[in-house]
């Protein structure tokens, strides 16, 4: 870039930032993500080191938040609040490493790890030991006042347990459940709603009127002293436990090590653990431990050379919506898709997201082009979470469902209590290609290079238009060279796996036939209850609705099922290829003597050498019964790598937890 226009967008970046910072410092409503903020701020970092005599010495780089509010008395801070130096990825954090190491020389150096709390700074002054002040940050050298509001809040001694003058600093911050609560009330009331609970806390201790932020439910968590009249502690760390035990709420969640690799180790643990958490995080932040060591370090005109914030991977993004697809799926279910203009978010690049039914399009107010924020729900699938209409040029279009299925013609219908659109023609060939996919499965007959491309293929072409057609393509060997990437190899693999999923079980048959309502479980349970396909298709209601796991709903769904001519052919047709028709698995009868009999188990985590349906069928046929979430009445915890809230809740709760080893070696026992 040349010098000029490095100049110009400079100049264009300096006025963005300042525009941003005084709607979120001063005004508590941001317009963009911090992640968006982030980059705006990275990009003039990066021209002011390509360009440093560019750099203005009142760049908002060089400067910490915003002003403090004109009706608030001023507080001048004995030592400047400052900002901290940000880390997006593990180089930055080497870099860290590295630079401290080279300043400090051969000492050893200790960190502290300590979760970067989403909410406002503040500082506390204590006389003798009883608060007579608080501040907020404001622009780093000067602050405002809140002492009244501050005061509200529980979680801050009025009165410490020595009589010792110091100042602590900490973030108040507003715990998740009550930024949703106070949400709620503000749309009931019809108010602006807050963009996040960092927001809303520090829109809450800068009100006039205490009563307000006493009304709010704030919290602190303090992680510094500022300044402390007869220092008697030497390191960081000490001085956590000095707060802690003066009676500050100080987070627990701190960890002192001494290799970047394990920082590095414990953040990454946190990046999943965090939205288990019942308040707000946006990072991580170390610290040199040693007072000492931080001295050496010093600051920079902004923040400490001895500390850097790792900032988390944003969980949400703004991106444009640029078209909705509408898809069929194998019981005729209408549903569209979102396609976005292609974004980062933590970490992968999304370019479609669920839009799940029409309703959510409607109650969204969505329009084709509007800027909208997604999200990833569960860190899986992304979804849409909020529509930004303020960024509305004008050239946005309304988008209305089709009245009919984009794949067979039909009329789509809406059935009675569901929400959903649905294409109810049986022939329809969306749903027949559908349910071919769902058979083929992982999780019903297992069928290896059967991809949703190659079944397309094949059905496209007329060769398969039933799942029983599968059964018979080692007549058509021909046609399955003539297709697309189908060498003589891969041909041979697809019959083998053919062949092989002709031995399974029953419950992968039953489930993969797609009956409605009919899931994994549900099939497992009803192949060890009747042991085959013959008894399964002649029983009535009333037998089934005697299982306890089948309720009336499903029971009907089976006997209209198997009363169809078209499913009684397929069947026929399957048992003819060979395809098995019995329950396999070990069947339990009494139980009793199982390792799990009677107990119930939560699986978290990932295993290494087993799917998690696996593993549930192993649980299940040693008497176990799988549950989702872990309460006082799990007997259980299997954890795998990487369990997460999951895991911490069993500890807490003392529920026995085994590896993924232990487990192992019960299934071999048994
Ligand atoms: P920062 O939030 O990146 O980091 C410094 C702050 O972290 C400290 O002042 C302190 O308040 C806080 N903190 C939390 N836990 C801590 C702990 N354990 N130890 C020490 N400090 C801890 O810096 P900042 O200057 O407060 O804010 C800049 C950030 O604010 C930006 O990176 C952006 O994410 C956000 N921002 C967003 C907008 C927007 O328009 N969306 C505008 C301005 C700023």
């Amino acid at each position: 870039m040349d010098r000029l226009t490095a100049e110009t967008r400079i100049a264009e970046l300096t006025k963005q930032i300042e525009r941003h910072n005084y709607l979120y410092y001063v005004e508590d409503r941001p317009e963009i993500t911090d992640a968006e903020y982030d980059q705006l701020m990275r990009e003039l970092l990066e021209l002011e080191g390509l360009f440093p005599d560019l750099a203005q010495p009142d760049s908002p780089t060089q400067r910490v938040g915003g002003e403090p509010l004109p009706f608030f008395e001023k507080v001048v801070h004995k030592t400047p609040m400052l900002s901290l130096g940000n880390a997006f990825n593990e180089d930055d954090l080497r870099d860290f490493d590295r630079r401290v190491r080279q300043a400090v020389g051969s000492q050893t150096v200790r960190y502290v790890c300590e979760l970067k709390i989403d909410g406002l700074a503040v500082s506390l002054h204590y006389e003798n030991g009883l608060f007579v002040k608080g501040a907020t940050r404001g622009d780093g050298t000067t602050g405002e006042d809140i002492t009244q509001n501050l005061r509200t809040i529980r979680s801050i001694p009025l009165r410490l347990s020595e009589p010792l003058t110091l100042e602590a600093r900490g973030e108040a911050y507003m715990p998740k459940p009550a930024f949703e609560k106070l949400n709620k009330e503000r749309e009931e009331r019809g108010e602006p709603l807050f963009a996040n609970p960092r927001n809303s806390a520090a829109g809450s201790l800068r009100q006039l009127d205490p009563k307000i932020a006493a009304s709010r439910q704030l919290d602190t968590f303090i992680y510094s002293i500022g300044d402390l009249q007869g220092m008697r502690v030497e390191s960081h760390s000490e001085g956590l436990a000095l707060l802690e035990s003066l009676g500050f709420h100080v987070n627990k969640e701190r960890r002192v090590f001494s290799d970047i690799e394990d920082v590095i180790a414990f953040i990454d643990g946190w990046i999943e653990k965090r939205p288990s958490l019942p308040y707000e995080i946006d990072g991580m932040v170390i610290k040199v431990d040693s007072y000492a060591q931080q001295q050496e370090l010093g600051f920079t005109a902004k923040s400490p050379r001895w500390a850097i914030a790792y900032k988390f991977p944003a969980e949400e993004a703004i991106t444009i919506l640029e078209g909705i697809e509408v898809s069929v799926g194998r019981t005729g279910t209408v549903t569209p898709t979102a396609i976005l203009k292609p974004v980062s978010l933590a970490g992968t690049t999304v370019k479609r997201a669920s839009l799940h039914n029409e309703d959510i399009i409607r109650e969204k107010g969505l329009l084709l082009g509007d800027h909208v924020v997604v999200k990833k729900a569960g860190d899986i699938i992304p979804e849409i979470v909020a529509v930004l209409p303020e960024r509305r040029t004008g050239a946005e279009t309304p988008f209305s469902m089709p009245t009919h299925c984009p794949e067979c013609g039909s009329e789509l219908v809406r059935v009675e209590e569901e929400v959903a659109l649905r294409c109810i023609n049986p022939m329809c060939p969306a749903q027949i290609r559908e349910g071919i996919i769902h058979f083929v499965s992982r999780t019903a007959m297992n069928i290896e290079g059967l991809g949703e491309k190659v079944v397309a293929q094949l059905f496209n072409q007329d060769i398969v238009r039933s799942v029983a057609d599968l059964y018979y393509l080692h007549l058509q060997r021909d046609e399955l060279l003539g297709m697309e990437r189908m060498g003589e190899k891969s041909v041979d693999n697809l019959l083998a796996a053919i062949e092989a999923s002709k031995e399974n079980s029953l419950e992968r048959l039953l489930f993969g036939l797609g009956i409605r309502l009919v899931g994994a479980k549900a099939a497992r349970v009803l192949a060890e209850h009747f042991g085959d396909m013959d008894a399964i298709m002649q029983a009535n209601e009333e037998e089934l609705t005697q299982i306890d796991e089948i309720g009336p709903k499903m029971a009907a769904s089976l006997v209209n099922y198997f009363r169809q001519p078209q499913a009684q052919a397929v069947i026929e047709r399957l048992r003819d290829a060979g395809v098995n028709m019995t329950y396999k698995g070990i069947r339990v009868e009494s139980g009793a003597d199982l390792p799990f009999a009677g107990k119930t188990i939560v699986l978290t985590g990932t295993l290494a050498q087993m799917t998690r349906q696996e593993a549930e069928e192993a649980i299940a046929r040693l008497g176990g019964k799988v549950t989702g979430s872990v309460s006082k009445k799990t007997d259980l915890v299997i954890a795998g790598e990487k369990a997460g809230s999951k895991l911490e809740k069993a500890e807490k709760l003392g529920v026995a937890v085994i590896d993924e080893a232990g487990f192992r070696e019960i299934l071999d026992n048994n």
